[in-house]
């Protein structure tokens, strides 16, 4: 009987998992070079046929299960790399060289691919440049076969399955398949890295900054993910086993108990209406939205819809997503974010020293104007639902503003002249994520209708901590004094130009920060789905007098720690049972 280990990481998605591990890896293969006898050369072009369609067969495979488990949108990736199987120009040239070098399909193919993959890399054309991934994505694929090796893409893995691997990329994360996928562990990644986000979006439990993992876990292994305490349980002993079975019953116990809460109006105790509203990445996930009772989308994440596609939708296709989202939303508002790629979100061959003070979300959109004006025409498009707001992100300096709003008038100025409607009184906000944004949000004010804070890349930048590195993930806290502080300076400078101030952070699901926050002012909270219940529950418990007074003594506060224990003895006076829902 192998034995028990506990391997600790951070808890980023909650619930209880017991499965059988999946390692997902993505090193390059190693090809050799073989000769090929002459007599041989021409079942090696077979060889080579075959693995092509085997390849075509399995892409066509996860398309289809992605039209029906995730939805269309997120499927056409897939259309350029099945093409690319078809590429005759390709084709013939392996099976040529084949002949004429006698050398085995795989180290042919390995050098065509290489070849055809640096020609497309120093194009200028970034669709072109883009296409590169998509080369080694089906290169491998095709290599994969070739050399009779199994698949790692943790889109076709067997059901029951703990993913292990030690980071998954936006693009890849958003192919997770939540009938097969039970959990997910790796080794990189903290509460906002994008593997976490879309954990938490399709409600698998997570335990992500497992140090070490890949040397510790072997593939078809039992193991249990405590997604609650950040634990993985390797070999669990019965004993174990029989705990985590009865912690399981009591959470969907728990679920039970919340789910009355999905249903009741977002109202403190003495009537104050706060929108709660929902963040998602896909479009399918309206349905979580709705389902756990939220009042609207407080924030569509579009970049996934770039990220999935692994590259630039068309107009069309971008334009058909935003309306089908505002449509089934009706009448309750749907925040439409533009592309917030960069940082840890960008698909392509592209390097910078500092991603995340780099060339990332309005940078990138404003140094391609074809690019964000597509995206703007298709939001603006979907506004005729008259319930689509926009928003802009990583906004850090005044003129960004002024430019967004000079490039958005242009372009509803192009859509009057095309007689195609829209909503005039779209409302245009801003994302305050950043320490300058917050600092200068008195005069930002004057030009947005609305504010909605980031609270995870707030936290980034106000304390220099990179979101997503377990190195340091102990520093990353999004109750720091000077994090509460800006927040609150963000708060006050909206009311005193008469606009909302939301919050989307991971700070809003947080159910001790939920007081604090409303004593704050804040005027709408936006997070993950399933975490509406648990903040209705805690908003519904709570009076305005009581928040405004716990917000006057955190505001006094000088260390995170102090503030946590503060508002969770706060929590607990007001809510005794509180202590069943907080992790
Ligand atoms: C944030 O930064 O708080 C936010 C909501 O945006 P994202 O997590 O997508 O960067
Ligand atoms: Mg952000």
């Amino acid at each position: 009987m192998a034995r028990e280990k506990i391997l600790k990481g951070i808890a980023v998605s909650r619930g209880i998992a017991r499965g059988t591990v999946f390692v997902y890896e993505t090193e390059r293969i190693e090809v050799f070079q073989t000769p090929i006898h002459p007599v041989y050369l021409d079942d090696e072009s077979a060889r080579f046929e075959r693995a092509l369609d085997k390849t075509k067969r399995e892409l066509v495979n996860i398309q289809e299960r992605i039209n029906q488990e995730i939805g269309q949108d997120f499927a056409q990736f897939l259309d350029a790399q099945i093409l690319m199987l078809d590429d005759d120009a390709i084709n013939k040239e392996v099976k040529k060289r084949i002949i004429e070098k006698k050398k085995n399909a795989e180290f042919v193919f390995h050098q065509v691919m290489n070849e055809y993959a640096e020609k497309l890399g120093a194009s200028k054309d970034t669709y072109l440049k883009e296409r590169v991934a998509d080369i080694w994505d089906v290169g491998t694929r095709v290599l994969r076969n070739l050399l009779g090796l199994t698949h790692s893409s943790v889109v076709d893995i067997p059901e029951g399955s703990i993913i292990a691997a030690h980071d998954i990329s936006p693009s890849e994360a958003a192919l997770i398949n939540p009938k097969t996928t039970l959990g997910i562990a790796t080794e990189v990644g903290g509460r906002t890295s994008h593997t976490a986000i879309t954990a938490r979006a399709l409600e698998i439990p997570a335990v992500l900054g497992i140090a070490g993992l890949m040397d510790k876990i072997k593939n078809g292994e039992k193991v249990i993910i405590d997604g609650d305490r950040g634990i993985l349980v390797k070999n669990p002993k019965a004993g174990r086993i029989h705990f985590y079975e009865n912690a399981k019953k009591k959470d969907q116990e728990l679920q039970k108990e919340l789910s009355p809460y999905c249903e009741m109006p977002s109202r403190t105790r003495d009537g104050r209406h706060i929108d709660i509203s929902a963040n998602i990445e896909f479009f399918s996930e309206y349905t979580h939205a709705k389902k756990y009772g939220a009042e609207g989308i407080g924030l569509f994440r579009t970049e996934f819809l770039y990220l999935t596609r692994r590259g630039t939708p068309t107009e069309e296709e971008q334009y058909r997503v935003y309306n089908a989202l505002a449509a089934r939303m009706k009448p309750n508002p749907v925040i439409i974010r533009t592309y917030d790629l960069g940082g840890d979100k960008i698909f392509s061959d592209y390097h910078e020293a500092n991603p995340f003070l780099g060339w990332r979300a309005i940078r990138v959109c404003m140094d391609d104007l074809d690019f964000f004006k597509s995206q703007l025409r298709a939001i603006l498009r979907a506004s005729v639902n008259k319930n689509v707001k926009i928003m802009f992100p990583m906004i850090s300096t005044y003129e960004e503003i002024k430019r967004v709003n000079l490039i958005f008038g242009k372009v509803k100025k192009e859509l009057h002249e095309k007689n195609i409607p829209f909503d005039e009184d779209i409302q245009f906000g801003i994302m305050v994520e950043t320490p300058s944004a917050a600092i200068m949000s008195s005069h930002l004010a004057h030009q947005v209708d609305f504010f909605s804070i980031g609270s995870n890349d707030l936290t980034q930048y106000t304390l220099a901590v990179d979101r997503g590195n377990e190195k340091i993930s102990q520093l990353f806290d999004h109750f720091h004094p000077a994090v509460l502080n800006l927040i609150k300076r963000v708060i006050d400078s909206g009311h005193e130009s008469h606009i909302w101030v939301g919050l989307c952070g991971e700070l809003a699901a947080d159910p001790i920060a939920i007081p604090l926050l409303i004593g704050l002012g804040i005027d709408e909270l936006s997070m993950n789905p399933s975490s509406i219940p648990r903040a209705k529950m805690v908003l519904r418990a709570i009076t305005i007098a009581q928040c405004e007074g716990i917000a006057e003594t955190v505001l006094g506060f000088r260390t995170a720690l102090e503030v946590k224990k503060y508002l969770r003895r706060q929590l607990s006076s007001i809510l005794p049972n509180i202590d069943k829902v907080i992790p």
